[in-house]
């Protein structure tokens, strides 16, 4: 493997095209709209994927394709996978891209998610909530990230979003954490140790290792973790995001791809998510990713760039920047990594 495609521009697209230049690799990138990564990667096509040309050439051009962003239309996929493998592969991507088929995938294979409910449409939703109970989340089954396509629903009437959704049963936890997980093309598993994710609106606002849970609940998490993994007969880096709870581990919702709550693994690893992914496509072997430092990862967010000139000059503090243009609320502008031990 010399050329990976990637389907996707933004900031996960550009980190895994320094990562593949590290090793001597270059990227394509296919991206219909701004594409950050634009700046690092061999070479950019810009078109919509619907543009079957586009999608050729592209595919004709790499060795293997795979992606940041996991709601790539099937058509386009069928196509690009017709002349290239696609990694991690189609089904991790179909069962991740749908709230209802991922939930019911996890519990096919014995793991725990919120109790959950299919609502088609709004005259669904009453039985729903009958069944589920209050307080709950609506969420739309496809497309939604960082808390968008959310409504949760209390003790008043339910705000009805539109789109076909799950409703799912609102979990008590005392901690969010996440595990970073790597599958290689001959079947070996490597994690990353478990973060501490803090949210904030919705979005990410820190990830932090080590989480402070016992090693009973990481290691439980990381045995959820290789258990998707090699259900999916998954190839790359895949980001599994539980709930603590008395009761156990419960599997929010995984990310066929590498992961924000990952990013911490540049400052606190020798092989970081991204090389760990770009190794495992290009079937190459999985590196040594054990953790050597304690880290806080930080995402900034909108006005959070405001503060890019005090981090540059703050110790310890590895400063990434996705060169995105005008920061907008809500939108992940960057991230710092701070070693903290
Ligand atoms: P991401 O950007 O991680 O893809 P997303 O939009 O897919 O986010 P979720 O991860 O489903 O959204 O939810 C965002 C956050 O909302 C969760 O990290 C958690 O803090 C909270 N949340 C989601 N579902 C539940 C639930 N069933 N019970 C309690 N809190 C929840
Ligand atoms: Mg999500
Ligand atoms: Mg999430």
């Amino acid at each position: 493997v010399r050329t990976i495609g990637i389907l996707g521009g933004g900031q996960l697209g550009r980190m895994l095209s320094v990562a593949a230049s590290r090793l001597g690799l270059r990227c394509h990138i296919y991206e219909p709209g701004a594409a950050p990564a634009g700046d690092v990667a061999w070479r950019v096509t810009t078109a919509p994927y619907e543009d079957a040309n586009a999608l050729r050439a592209f595919a004709e051009s790499v060795d293997v394709i795979t992606y940041e962003f996991e709601n790539v239309p099937t058509s386009a996929l069928d196509l690009l996978e017709s002349i290239r493998p696609i990694r991690p592969n189609r089904r991790a991507l179909a069962v991740s891209q749908d709230r209802l088929t991922e939930k019911t995938f996890l519990n096919g294979i014995g793991l725990a998610t919120a109790p959950f409910a299919d609502v088609l449409t709004e005259a669904d939703l009453d039985t729903a909530i009958a069944a589920i109970g209050r307080p709950s989340i609506l969420k739309t089954r496809r497309m939604g990230y960082d808390g968008k396509g959310q409504v949760r629903i209390g003790a008043g009437p339910a705000e009805w979003t539109g789109a076909p959704s799950v409703l799912e049963g609102f979990v008590d936890f005392s901690a969010e954490i996440s595990v970073i997980i790597a599958r290689g093309a001959d079947g070996q598993v490597a994690a990353f140790d478990p973060g501490l994710n803090v949210h904030e609106g919705g979005i990410l606002r820190t990830t932090t290792v080590p989480c402070g849970l016992p090693g009973s609940v990481t290691t439980d998490a990381v045995l959820i973790a290789a258990r998707i993994a090699n259900g999916l007969d998954y190839i790359g880096v895949m980001g599994v995001e539980l709930f603590v709870t008395p009761q156990g581990l419960i599997v929010n919702e995984i990310a066929p791809r590498v992961h924000n709550s990952g990013h911490w693994t540049q400052a606190g690893c020798a092989v970081d998510q991204f090389e760990q992914h770009i190794r495992a496509v290009a079937g190459l072997p999985l590196g040594d990713g054990k953790r050597y430092a304690d880290v806080v990862m930080e995402n900034l967010i909108g006005d959070d760039l405001d503060r890019v000139p005090d981090l540059l000059q703050t110790p310890n503090t590895q400063v990434h920047l996705y060169g995105k243009g005008a920061p907008r609320p809500g939108r992940k502008m960057g991230h710092v990594n701070r070693i903290t031990g």
